[in-house]
């Protein structure tokens, strides 16, 4: 029996935004937070000494995978830490499926 080899590396999880799809979201937003609108200098944990409140940023799937969000640029916004844990209810991230539209950020669109 022949056995499989996977070649390539193991994609991310499939409901993982690709990091050029986080950049693209964040150039559609004038790189400041989809929220609050506070100025985004990097994704992740790269920005964090240069933001307002020393916080990292997130991208977040504006509507949820599980209620049939994409994994594209269309779904993604960048928010500030706090931003992200209120987006969830208060860091509800497992349970609280969010189901939001670009109307729900202020700065989506920068
Ligand atoms: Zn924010
Ligand atoms: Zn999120």
């Amino acid at each position: 029996m022949a056995r499989t080899r996977r070649e390539e590396p193991k994609a991310t999880r499939p409901n993982e935004f690709a990091h050029m799809t986080k950049e693209a979201a964040l150039a559609r937003q004038r790189r400041k937070c989809a929220g609050c609108g506070t100025h985004i200098f990097a994704l992740g944990e790269g920005g964090r000494t240069q933001h307002q409140y020393g916080e990292g940023a997130q991208a977040h799937h504006m509507r949820a995978v599980q209620w049939g969000g994409s994994s594209e640029a269309g779904n993604c916004v960048i928010l500030c830490q706090s931003c992200h844990y209120s987006a969830h209810e208060g860091g509800n991230y497992r349970y609280s499926a969010v189901v939001g539209t670009p109307a729900d950020y202020p700065h989506y669109n920068g």
